[in-house]
């Protein structure tokens, strides 16, 4: 169904109604086996390769609920500040999809294992707490593939292939509450929850929350009411937006779209929708069930789960360092500004450069070289910082040859450039390449009187006390060693020589 609203630009639109904001979260744990089975879970498997009969949900098969998962799930729930209840239980979720081979999703209802959390996330300086109602435990659905349209969806296909390999996997469920008061930072401030999300539980090591394979997944859900009203207005929900960008994007879109329906006198329907990555707008989806549509009842066939408190505190205990924490040690061990903190993690820098001051660098000059020259070679490579083939202790070694002066930034560069074109560590580079810096002062001293004779002007000037001048003449002796010189003991050589 096309759809013909008219959409109001952002800063109108902003300026007249008030948006709230509901953010749906499902991460994949990485277990080795799936949720309520011994499948292994290995992501791009041969199709149909990781499946048995309990998560085909052949007749008979039951149910184990897997112990890691559930380590997995409350670790989150406590890095999100959520009570850990003492008891709850798994609740059937009843719909029917043909990737689900149960027909059923065993998820958790009105008894969720954690509860009232809250997660603290920074835009432009200022701070967003946003309140997490609830983390339950459930199992992933296997993967449909519509094969022969245009678009990959199931309209036009000619058939439809499914794979059970994914159905099963534990899926953890991150709720907020309604986020609100954000009002024009609301796309900035659900992609900053995004990114924290995925910082925590990556940095809590149950996940590897991919967005683009799909083991974090956002549903963002938007709606606006009149500035000033009390009421609410009716929501939609954007499925599965799979990047970060993509976050803030929808969320953007539906405020433009949904005050265009409701400045033509509209109303927003209550419904699903699809974010079009191309376009970067959200499509009409089905028409939004309500929680009495699945017939949720308590799953018969698992016990309930009463996790002891001594086994949530050893829990608590064995959390690492978490991102927010990590950040102000950071922050204060390095002397950096907020802004300067925000781009290093902002550029996928901060494992890095701390790996690098860990391998006996300067955090000054590890800062320097991953967010110069090395984040430069990745955005025009078009790759992450991480993915570049060079290691914080070729970064860190690098450094420690500047330092002991035996090359240059300018040299440096060039060491880079080799290491990163295979040819090996730094050291190797700098022999191959002949990477040294003219530190022999004889040797720098001949080619500064050659510079000077042949500048006889120029070092006019600097005789006539025009020390600026000396820089033209620092210039002339880089390019001449290639610069391989010490530019700024040059620069002392020359003035001495013309001075004295
Ligand atoms: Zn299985
Ligand atoms: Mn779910």
């Amino acid at each position: 169904m096309a759809d013909t609203t008219t959409l109001v630009p952002y800063d109108e639109a902003l300026a007249k109604y008030e948006p709230v904001l509901g953010i749906e979260t499902h991460i994949e744990l990485g277990t080795k086996t799936k949720m309520f089975c011994g499948c292994a879970t290995e992501f791009g498997a041969e199709p149909n390769t990781q499946v048995c009969p309990v998560c085909l949900g052949l007749p008979g098969s039951l149910p184990v609920t897997n112990r890691s998962a559930i380590e997995g799930i409350i670790k989150i729930g406590l890095a999100l500040n959520c009570t850990i209840v003492e008891w709850c239980r798994f609740a059937r979720k009843n719909y029917f999809y043909p990737d689900m081979p149960k027909d059923f999703q065993i998820s958790q209802y009105d008894e969720p294992l954690c509860v009232d959390g809250y997660l603290e996330v920074e835009v432009e300086g200022e701070t967003y707490r946003i309140e997490i109602e609830r983390v339950h435990m459930e199992e992933d659905t296997g993967k449909s593939l519509h094969v022969g349209g245009a678009t990959g969806r199931i309209h036009g296909a000619d058939f439809s292939l499914v794979d059970y390999n994914r159905a099963g996997i534990p899926l953890v469920e991150i709720v907020t509450k309604p986020i609100v008061a954000t009002g024009d930072k609301a796309p900035l401030v659900a992609r900053a929850y995004a990114t924290e999300l995925r910082e925590l539980v990556r940095a809590v090591g149950v996940s590897d929350v991919r967005m683009e394979q799909g083991s974090m997944r956002c549903d963002v859900n938007v709606s606006l009411m009149p500035k000033g009203a009390s009421e609410w207005g009716t929501r939609t929900e954007t499925k599965n937006v799979n990047s970060l960008r993509s976050v803030e994007r929808a969320v953007r879109f539906e405020i433009e779209r949904q005050a265009g329906v409701l400045d033509a006198g509209g109303k927003v329907i209550q419904e699903t929708r699809h974010f079009q990555e191309a376009t970067g707008t959200t499509t009409s989806g089905r028409s939004k069930e309500e929680a009495q549509d699945y017939r949720y009842f308590p799953e018969p066939d698992l016990v309930p789960m009463a996790p002891s408190r001594e086994w949530v505190e050893q829990l608590r205990a064995s959390l690492p360092e978490l991102p927010a924490a990590r950040r102000r040690r950071v922050q204060g061990e390095w002397g950096v500004a907020d802004k300067e903190l925000q781009d290093i993690v902002n550029a996928g820098a901060l494992d890095l450069i701390e790996e690098t001051v860990r391998e006996g660098a300067e955090p000054a000059a590890a800062r320097k070289w991953w967010m110069n020259e090395l984040s430069r070679r990745a955005t025009e490579q078009g790759v992450d910082l991480a993915s570049l083939p060079v290691t914080p202790a070729d970064v860190a070694r690098v450094g420690a040859l500047v330092a002991e002066g035996s090359i240059n930034d300018k040299l440096a560069r060039q060491v880079f450039d080799g290491v990163l074109a295979g040819e090996g560590t730094p050291d190797e580079v700098v022999e191959k390449r002949g990477l040294k810096v003219v530190s022999d002062e004889g040797q720098l001293g001949s080619v500064i009187d050659e510079v000077i004779a042949a500048n006889p002007d120029i070092a006019d000037k600097v005789r006539g006390g025009k020390v600026a001048a000396a820089g033209a003449l620092v210039g002339a002796v880089m390019k001449a060693t290639r610069g391989q010189a010490d530019a700024g003991r040059a620069r002392e050589l020359i003035i001495e020589k013309l001075t004295s």
